[in-house]
């Protein structure tokens, strides 16, 4: 039956949010409307240091967008024609964009079943791989702190340093999260993030951040985010991007930034609810261990494809509205299929087809998730 009585589940609720910070938000943005620096102005950098204080990497710095901060990563590295950045295939595409649009070479690695994170064992395999070959040079590695819960990157770490890999930490849908006691932003050499509105913590526009624990890198991406400009603006040292932040977006980042600790608290508090009332009817997420989760995305397991359509099609009935990440793992994309070698990673390609989302969100009422769980339980039954 279809429920009409009552308007769908907001899957994100921005409006809520923005009720939450109204009074702050005003005064910030008339700071912006009365200095009218609108790129780099003062906001930028009163964010640059709350943001590396929030996850205790030494430098931040801010830029236009999650993809740009990836790519001006790769180009402080010089990474380019020839060489391997391995990624995981189960990702958004912009983590695997961005070494193409630099001429290099994605190397697509498989992810976890249980916590959907990139398999470490599998990475030492594929490295292997494009070392015995010969024809690529194993450069760097993008880990990607997957739906909100961080990769291992202790492991990480471990094997990027064997192989003297750059480490990149695509923090797009985790900023928040916490891996053994400490913020994921210092773990790899360099840690890019989004504020894409939808992520975790999101501006009204595009934005990122990178972070890093060294001064030079930091410098790199200050020149890089403006054009590669020198000590004065009209020196211009290499070649760079227009990639810098605007003061409103850093803006409402500050006032957002003020309410993000509890809600972060308030999206933990739905993912053990969904975790209790689900955990029988299908697959919850797994948690990574001695970790927190910021939870972009609460992603559970159906039996297959066509359990997932009726599912999907039953919830939607009910005002109750899922999402699909990721409906095609990257290595199957037209786009990037041909960059491929053609070894299958059959958890991406499994998840693909199984995977769902479920809202979650920091205005999420106990009767919202009530009817939602209701509504799963009906239709998984
Ligand atoms: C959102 C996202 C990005 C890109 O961020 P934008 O700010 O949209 O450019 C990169 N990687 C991952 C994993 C993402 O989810």
């Amino acid at each position: 039956m279809t429920d009409t009585t009552r308007p769908p589940v907001p899957f994100l609720d921005l409006k809520a949010q923005q009720a939450r910070i109204a009074v702050d938000l005003r005064r910030r943005l008339d700071a912006v409307l009365a200095h009218c620096q609108f790129i780099l102005g003062p906001e930028v950098a009163e964010l640059e240091a709350e943001l590396a204080r929030f996850c205790g990497a030494k430098h931040c710095v801010g830029v236009s967008s999650g993809t740009d901060a990836i790519q001006i990563a790769l180009m402080a590295e010089g990474i380019g024609p020839g060489d391997a950045v391995f990624l995981p295939a189960f990702t958004y595409t912009a983590t695997a964009e961005v070494p193409l649009v630099l001429g290099a070479t994605p190397v697509f690695v498989d992810v976890d079943p249980r916590t959907f994170q990139i398999d470490t064992a599998h990475l030492e395999t594929r490295i292997a791989a494009v070392r015995a070959a010969g024809k690529l040079r194993a450069r760097a590695l993008i880990g990607v702190d997957l739906f909100g819960q961080p990769a291992d990157w202790p492991a990480l770490s471990a094997i990027a340093q064997r192989h003297d890999l750059f480490t990149l930490d695509d923090l797009a849908q985790s900023f928040g999260a916490t891996l053994h006691g400490q913020p994921l932003g210092s773990q790899a050499d360099a840690t890019a993030t989004s504020f894409f509105p939808s992520k975790p913590l999101g501006a009204y526009g595009d934005g990122g951040a990178l972070f890093t624990q060294s001064e030079d890198r930091a410098a790199l991406y200050r020149s890089l985010r403006t054009h590669g400009e020198g000590t004065t603006r009209y020196e211009v040292l290499r070649t760079g991007m227009n990639g810098r932040l605007d003061s409103i977006q850093a803006a409402v980042l500050l006032s957002k930034l003020t309410v993000f600790p509890e809600e972060l608290a308030a999206r933990e508090r739905v993912a053990r609810y969904y975790d209790q009332r689900l955990g029988n009817a299908l697959q919850t997420p797994a948690r990574v261990p001695d970790s927190t989760s910021a939870w972009a995305i609460y992603a559970v397991l159906l039996r297959d494809g066509a359990a997932r359509a009726s599912v999907q099609a039953a919830l939607r009935a009910q005002g109750v509205p899922t999402a699909i990440y990721y409906p095609r793992p990257l290595h199957k994309q037209p786009a990037y299929r041909d960059q491929h070698d053609g070894t299958t990673l059959p958890v991406s390609e499994d998840l693909a087809e199984r995977i769902m989302a479920l809202p979650i969100h920091p205005d999420l009422t106990e009767a919202d998730l009530a009817r939602i769980c209701d509504a799963v339980v009906a239709a998984v039954g």
